[in-house]
Parts: structure tokens; sequence; C-alpha cells
């Protein structure tokens, strides 16, 4: 007879999943109070979204000086910016820079996948599965797992088929891949695709674009930082750590131009024109909130962008195809560019629009059309985006209760308790999940933190008072969701189909999946919740 001898699970105060911006600080907040924890990362190095997507022209939207950490003004006068908005490569050496200044390396594993994690009630402790087989048992679990983390990376029939190079822009190599004299196909013109066309448009050599949602885009103004902006910011730092946590998106700018109708037509022209000319996101969500609410002040903002974007195509066909006409400015994900429009002013670049002509497969030679038509490619790139805000869950195990699925309940409905927890699922605690502010409807950075501080809260608290298990009650989250819904509701956001309602991934509920009420509000609430001792969540 042989004994099999099982290897004791490895025992945590914390599993971590995630080695992004959030993880990374969750890790940081949590080793401070003297806990046990272990982050678990598929990737093999820390960064999240600045690991994997290293796609070319990849860089951030929000400026340099906000996205960033507020923990440390030591971290933050040892950091040098060299951009307002810099490329993928200098956002990931930041986040290596934090994981090796506050020796975080050492409570990580890298390469390591979470398939499976359920919840005893009994012991009041998470057991997490990773791909390789190990378990790891832990009272609290909290997923750092990414908003867009989870590409939507099979999306075409016969993909398998085809002959040439494929690539999902957040999974691309490491290694350069040389596009000299090639023959690109790039499936997508959401933020990313934009970000890939304007920039290989002159390298390669025949691009084929294939777009579904043409897109409000607003040129990016990229300035080198001097030495004497970065001091200014540095100088700053406390003003600006306070500001972020108060504004709508969680950016330095806010809805501050005073009401739209108050103003008269040369004055709105002349705040557009302003609000344009600074190159950011602020002519979105620092601008008018009416665009948000109103379809004829919407209307007349997305005249404003469509004249600008008409103004620099030379073929008018094309034009048409590129202005978007059947939704409303700032009802997507805005995407900032550099000479995107322009791009399609090229003879080596062709747009073709899948809404007229849609992809039927892809076969051994490239992508076939409605219209019988075969473009041949060498490449193939997929800027198809991402499951947003729920993928990255939904792609584990997750039992909470009562080996109760939280896959399955996310197929019928998508509830959270203010993003942060879930009723049925004790001592799980999530960042960047739905229901609470997150990517583009806030300067990513400022929301993760401030989750993860009310999470390293409760925590905190639990333990001061002798406790080892908290959960929202089912009446607490009801009340989220419908106060959630009614925010969102009231918007043109809800009206418009984008991956922020789940409309890019079949069969997905549909449910505006970022909190729409603002960062400083969503913060004044869960801070709300926890000044009055965590009222509607049991803790025990
Ligand atoms: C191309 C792109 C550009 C963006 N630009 C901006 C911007 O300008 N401004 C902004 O505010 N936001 C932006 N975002 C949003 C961005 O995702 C956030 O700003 C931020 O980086 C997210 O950090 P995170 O820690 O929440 O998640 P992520 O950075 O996504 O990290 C999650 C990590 O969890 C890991 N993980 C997931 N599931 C598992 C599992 N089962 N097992 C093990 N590990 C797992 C992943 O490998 C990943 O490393 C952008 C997103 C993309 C994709």
């Amino acid at each position: 007879m042989t004994a099999s001898i099982q290897a004791a699970p490895s025992r945590f105060d914390a599993v971590i999943i995630g080695a992004g911006v959030a993880g990374l600080y969750q890790l940081y907040r949590l080793r401070e109070q003297g806990l046990e924890v272990k982050l678990l990362e598929a990737g093999d190095n820390v960064g999240g979204t600045w690991y994997w997507n290293r796609y070319p022209g990849a860089r951030v939207d929000s400026q340099s000086h906000v996205y960033q950490y507020w923990f440390s003004k030591e971290l933050n006068e040892a950091w040098n910016w060299s951009e307002r908005f810099p490329a993928q490569p200098e956002t990931e050496r930041y986040l290596n820079f934090v994981a090796d200044r506050c020796d975080l390396r050492k409570d990580i594993r890298f390469d390591t996948r979470v398939t499976a994690a359920s919840y005893d009630e009994a012991a009041r402790l998470w057991s997490i599965t990773t791909e390789g087989g190990d378990t790891l048992q832990a009272r609290f679990f909290i997923t750092c797992a990414g908003m867009l983390s989870a590409p939507l990376s099979s999306s075409f029939a016969g993909q398998e088929r085809f002959k040439g190079r494929l690539f999902h822009t957040a999974r691309w190599p490491k290694e350069p891949i040389d596009l000299a004299g090639q023959r690109v196909g790039v499936i997508g013109t959401g933020a990313t695709g934009i970000q890939v066309i304007q920039t290989i448009a002159s390298q390669v050599g025949r691009l084929t674009v294939f777009q579904r949602t043409p897109q409000y885009a607003i040129p990016m103004r990229n300035p080198k930082l001097s030495d004497a902006d970065r001091a200014g910011f540095k100088q700053r730092f406390d003003e600006l750590r306070q500001r972020v946590h108060g504004t709508f998106a969680g950016f330095d700018y806010d809805f501050d131009r005073g009401a739209w109708a108050e103003l008269s037509p040369e004055a709105r022209r002349a705040a557009l024109e302003e609000l344009w000319q600074d190159g950011s996101l602020s002519f979105w969500v620092g601008s008018f909130a009416e665009m948000f609410f109103d379809p004829q002040i919407n209307e007349e903002i997305s005249v404003f962008v469509r004249d600008k974007i008409r103004a620099r195509i030379e073929d008018p066909a094309v034009a048409a195809k590129l202005i978007p006409t059947s939704y409303g400015f700032g009802t997507h994900r805005v995407p900032l560019e550099t000479h995107y429009f322009e791009a399609y002013n090229r003879d080596n670049v062709e747009l073709v629009d899948v809404r007229q002509t849609p992809i039927e497969c892809i076969t051994e030679g490239g992508v076939l059309t409605a219209d019988g038509k075969l473009h041949e490619l060498d490449i193939l790139i997929l800027a198809t985006g991402f499951d947003a805000g729920t993928g990255a869950l939904t792609r584990i195990d997750i039992r909470g209760r009562g080996g109760r699925s939280l896959k399955e309940e996310w197929r019928l409905d998508i509830r959270t308790t203010m993003g942060l927890q879930i009723h049925g699922y004790p001592n799980l605690f999530t960042t960047a999940a739905p229901l609470a502010p997150s990517a583009a409807l806030c300067n990513m950075t400022t929301c993760l933190q401030q989750q993860v501080d009310w999470i390293a809260g409760c925590i905190a608290q639990l333990r001061a008072r002798g406790l080892s298990e908290m959960e929202p009650t089912l009446e607490i989250q009801d009340r989220w969701v419908e106060s959630h819904d009614a925010l969102a509701n009231a918007t043109l956001v809800t009206k418009t189909d984008s991956w922020y309602m789940g409309s890019n991934v079949n069969g997905k509920p549909r449910r505006l999946l970022s909190y729409i009420g603002g960062v400083g509000a969503y913060r004044q609430q869960c801070d709300e919740v926890a000044a009055k001792g965590y009222e509607g969540f049991v803790l025990r």
C-alpha cells in the first residue's frame, strides 16, 4: 500500500490577487499592519496593465502628476516623470521602482494564476487554488485582479487557421515585432486601437483598419516635463493628493466652469476651445457635467468635436466613416490621440467599416468580410478590448457561502456593495470591481488607492475588535445597486452600447459597470459607512 502525502496548504492572514497598481499598494498596507500576506500574480513581474499592454504606442491618458501613488512623499520625491502622458515602459518602470523601494517582491509569487477560491464558513477561511494545483488558505481574500485585465482574444471564427502572426494588444510579446513592410490588420478602434494605428501607420507596408465604432478622440498635448514642471508638481504634492480625491473623476480638474445654460454661445465656444487646447480628458470629465444628462447640450458638444475631426480628414467618404453620429460625445470612453485621424490620409492605410461589411471570419490568409473580400494580411492585431469589470473574477471559480458561485450569480445580474464586497462572500474584498468608480470615469490610481485604504481599514477594525468576518447584508447591497442604477439611468451613458455597459460581450447582463456619482461623493459614502462602524455590514 502506498501512502499519499499531501502537503498542508500554506496559511496566510491575507491573499491578494494581482501585482498592478492596486495589488502592490494593498500588499504594502496590509504588511504595514503586521499581517502575513501573499500576493499571487499570473505575470512574471509587477505592473498589471503596464506589464501586459506593451503594444506599439501604449501610454496613459491620465497626466503623470496624478497617475501615481500618494502614500509616500519620499517615493514622489525620488521619481521623475519625463512626460505629461508617459508611454507604457515608463509607467511599468515606475511600478517596478515602487515594488523595489517598498521591498514588495519578497511576498509576491509570480507566474501563479488563481483558478478557484472557496470559503469555509466554519473555519472562516478562504482556500485559494492555483493553476499549478497549490492551495493557499487565508482569512481575507482580496482581488486586485483589474477592471481591464481579461482580454477578449478569441472573438472571430477561424482565428486559429490564420497562417500569419496574431496578437491581442494586452498579450503583446516582450520581444520587438518587426512590422516594417508587412501587411497588418488592426481590429478595433477604441482607445487601444487608436494608439496602435497612429503609431504603426508609418511603419508598416499596408495597414487595414477594421472599425465597428468610430470615436470622438481628443488630440493629446504631451510636452516633455522640465525640471521646473516636476519641481512644481512635487511642491503641490499635499494639495494634489487632497484635490484628486474630491473631484468628479479623480483628476485635478473638475466640472467647475459654471452652468452651461448660463453661458452665452460665445462663452461656451470659448470654453470648449480652451479645453480642447488643453489636450487632456479635461474636455470630457473636467468641462460641463450637463453633457452626461441633457441630449441637446450633449449634441452641441458632439457637433463641436465632429467639426474638429472632419477638418483633419482629406477624403469626405472616409471622414463620414470616422465621425461618430450614432451616439453622443462622452458616453463612450473618450480616447486621446496623436495624429490618429491623419493616418487615414496616408495611401497605405485602408478603413473598413465593419458595420457596413461585417467580418465573416478569419481565414488562413487574412480577414474575410461580408462583401466577399479577403483582406490579405501577414500580421493581425486584435485591439478588441476586455471583458471589463467582471471578466477577471468570473474567470476564477469563486465560491462563497453554501458553495454559491460568483460566476453564476453575475451571469444573471452583476451586483456588489460599493464595488468593495459582495453579499454571500464573507471576507472577500474587491478593487476595480463593478459598481465602484473605475476606468476613465475615474483616474484609476485615485480610485484604487481609496478602495485599498478602505479595505485595509476594514481589516484593521475587525482585528482591533477581535472579530474575524465581515459581509454586507442583502439589504445594503440592494440599496447600493438601486442608488447606483438611479444615478446611471439618469445619464446618456446607459443609453449607449459600450463596454461600460457590458455590450461588447455577448450575453453579459447590462448595467453601467462604473459608479457615475463622482469620486468625491463615492469616497464620502465609503467613509460614512466606516465612521458608523460599518453600518449595513455584519461583523462577527
Ligand atoms: C491600455 C490601457 C490603458 C489605460 N490607461 C489608463 C489611464 O490612462 N488612466 C487610468 O486611470 N487608467 C488607465 N487604464 C486602466 C488601468 O487598468 C488602471 O489604471 C490600473 O493600471 C489598474 O490597476 P489594477 O491593479 O486595478 O489592475 P491591473 O493593472 O489590471 O492588474 C491586475 C493584475 O491581476 C493579475 N490577475 C488577474 N487575474 C488573475 C488570476 N486569476 N491569477 C493571478 N493573477 C491575476 C493580472 O495578471 C494583472 O497583473 C488603462 C488600461 C489599459 C488596458
